[in-house]
């Protein structure tokens, strides 16, 4: 809570309780409060495990502007064997109903891509529509962390996304989610390649990008992190009509299964 009045007091406006699961933290409700009464727009990025109780949600509510629910599967099968617990599916979905409704806080979901839940994301769609979600995000698996190790095993293929994700994209256009996507190519996702958030390939502090606060270069700043993740173009790239707004292709994934998946959007003329 220290933290929480010195980063306010730097002029960081916005803050996310990630985990591991924040909302088991024993103090995850003093936090909150304090939060709010520092002024800041605070963001919850959970399992939905404790929020698919109504008594949880009813104290929590009042101080949370955004929850991010973290949704593997559209069933319980794949969201279980993603998250190692079977009853995870049923909880989650318990908390989604509690979290959809006016005056509740704003309710966003987010999936890890993996090739063991590709085929889930346009179910996913269709189970969020009658929810009120504004925000469907996918990050697709980066090399980095857990993901490092395991990343050829777990990486969907590229041509195997350019069926799915732009179907996803254009389902979320039309009942007004925004949809955001991490880690593909631009071509992948074909017109709608502007729903991409990638910058650069690079992992960058999100405080970097509040357009008021920079820290990027400081020193010593444990927030402060940049990751190079190997995403490299390859020559087709050089062709290709947003090149300058393109992280590429994975190096190890290009390593593997080389660029015939990608595909150069046309320059004009
Ligand atoms: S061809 Fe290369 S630069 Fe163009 S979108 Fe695909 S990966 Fe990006």
């Amino acid at each position: 809570m220290r933290q929480l009045a010195s980063e306010r007091r730097r002029g960081v406006r916005r803050v996310h309780f990630v985990g591991g699961e924040p909302t088991i933290h024993p103090q995850i409700l003093e936090i909150l409060k304090v939060s709010k009464r520092l002024g800041f727009e605070s963001v919850v990025v959970t399992n939905g495990v404790r929020f698919s109780s109504p008594d949880f949600c009813h104290k929590t509510f009042p101080f949370i502007d955004e929850i991010i629910f973290s949704l593997h599967g559209h069933d319980a099968e794949t969201h279980g064997h993603l998250t190692g617990n079977t009853h995870s599916f049923g909880l989650m979905v318990k908390a989604l109903e509690n979290a959809s409704g006016k005056g509740k806080p704003r309710l966003c979901v987010n999936t890890t891509v993996t090739n063991r839940n590709l085929h889930s994301l346009l179910p996913i769609t269709r189970l969020i529509r009658p929810l009120g979600v504004r925000k469907y995000h996918c990050l697709v698996i980066v090399p980095l962390g857990r993901g490092k190790a395991e990343f050829l095993d777990l990486s969907p293929r590229l041509n195997e996304c350019a069926a799915v994700f732009p179907q996803v994209a254009k389902e979320c256009w039309e009942m007004g989610v925004q949809f955001l996507v991490s880690g593909l190519p631009l071509c992948i996702l074909g017109p709608y390649y502007l729903c991409s958030l990638d910058n650069g390939g690079e992992y960058v502090n999100d405080r970097t990008r509040s357009g008021e606060v920079i820290f990027e270069k400081e020193p010593g700043d444990p927030n402060n992190f940049k990751i190079d993740l190997n995403r490299i173009k390859v020559p087709k790239c050089r062709e290709c009509a947003v090149e300058h707004l393109c992280s590429g292709i994975y190096g190890q994934y290009h390593a593997r299964y080389g660029d015939a998946e990608l595909n150069p959007f046309r320059r004009p003329g």
